[in-house]
């Protein structure tokens, strides 16, 4: 049974289409347009799980793609699922808007990076020359520096955001050596681990681990989560750096004994702007948008992100990646 606005949709009256499957009818794809396997679909989703799916996907039929939004609720009687209900939302609207949104703060943020990088060579080339500044003058020169190079990150994040949400950043699929990623990005951290005196420790499954990937993305979720974790240790915090293979896949594990994840907030961890509340008890400066980029970049490259915190013991991340990487996409912008 269809609908009238489903009708209209599909250009076909609901008797035409009695007896067909709904995979002959129309196609679905998911909210990053990749085509759905039939078992992925909401339909056959619902019926085998027997509980409510919801989710944004694409709609296919004839040349048309609309974005939609699918509750898909399974019929239940006497405890037997004997069929499911779709409701299908048209958010092509919702899409634009947010499109527009995004390409506002993609161009705001690129427009304030040149301003930007402006105060800091010259707070900076003024730090490297204060003989004739007071303490007090010294004092207040920190805090601009500081001050600034939160705003650049800030807007770097922003600006990855955008890129992430807009799809206009290049993804390379080169071989790599993710051991090199992996102990370059350590010398990146090092300055900050040893303010804590945080020690990390390196558990790799061999000296080369090779896959394909882009490198630049690799380091940007390596960077993210080791910062992370240096971030909400404790001071002389201890951290692992655990990097596996696995017949198709790379794991990498970073596991921390820091201040972890309260319970009730695990489920909005990867939310944009999202921090939990012990992390802003800790450390007022974060942006909440680290682990929105990484999980988006991770997925991006075909590979899955979880974690495993208790409150007060620690937080693992666990990235999984493919070895063979995913398709190579091109684009003048890339991450940064
Ligand atoms: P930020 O660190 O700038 O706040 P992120 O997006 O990187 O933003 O992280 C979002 C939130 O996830 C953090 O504010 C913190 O609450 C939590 N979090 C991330 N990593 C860890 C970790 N290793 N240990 C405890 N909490 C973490």
């Amino acid at each position: 049974m269809i609908n009238k606005q489903t009708e209209i949709f599909l250009n076909k009256k609901s008797e035409e289409l009695l007896g067909k499957r709904t995979d002959e009818i129309y196609d679905v794809e998911d909210e990053f347009e990749k085509k759905l396997e039939n078992s992925e679909k909401p339909l056959q989703k619902t019926l085998l799980a027997g509980k409510k799916i919801s989710g944004k996907y694409y709609c296919l039929h004839n040349d048309r793609k609309i974005p939609v939004f699918v509750n898909a609720t399974p019929v239940i009687c006497e405890s037997e699922i004997i069929g499911a209900i779709l409701l299908f939302r048209d958010i092509s609207r919702e899409n634009e808007i947010d499109r527009a949104k995004t390409e506002f703060v993609s161009l705001a943020s690129h427009q304030l990076r040149t301003p930007l990088s402006i105060i800091n060579w010259y707070s900076e080339a003024l730090t490297q020359n204060q003989n004739n500044f007071s303490k007090e003058q010294k004092n207040y020169m920190k805090k601009i520096c500081n001050a600034n190079q939160r705003m650049i990150n800030l807007v770097k994040s922003l600006l990855n955001t955008s890129r992430l949400e807009m799809n206009t950043f290049s993804i390379k699929n080169k071989e790599i050596d993710l051991v090199k990623i992996a102990r370059n990005t350590l010398e990146e951290v090092a300055e900050l681990c040893s303010v804590q005196n945080i020690s990390i420790e390196e558990k790799f499954s061999s000296e080369t681990i090779r896959l394909k990937g882009d490198p630049q993305l690799l380091t940007i979720i390596l960077h993210n989560l080791l910062t992370n974790a240096i971030k909400y240790s404790k001071r002389d915090g201890k951290i692992i750096l655990e990097i596996f293979e696995q017949k198709t896949d790379i794991i990498i594990d970073v596991i921390d004994q820091g201040i972890g994840i309260p319970e009730k907030q695990k489920k909005e961890i990867f939310t944009r702007f999202f921090r939990a509340n012990n992390a802003k008890e800790k450390d007022a400066e974060g942006t909440g948008l680290g682990l929105y980029i990484i999980k988006t970049t991770v997925e991006k490259l075909g590979g899955k992100i979880t974690f495993d915190s208790k409150e007060k013991k620690g937080t693992t991340f666990s990235v999984i990646l493919p070895k063979n990487g995913t398709l190579e996409k091109e684009s003048a912008k890339k991450l940064i």
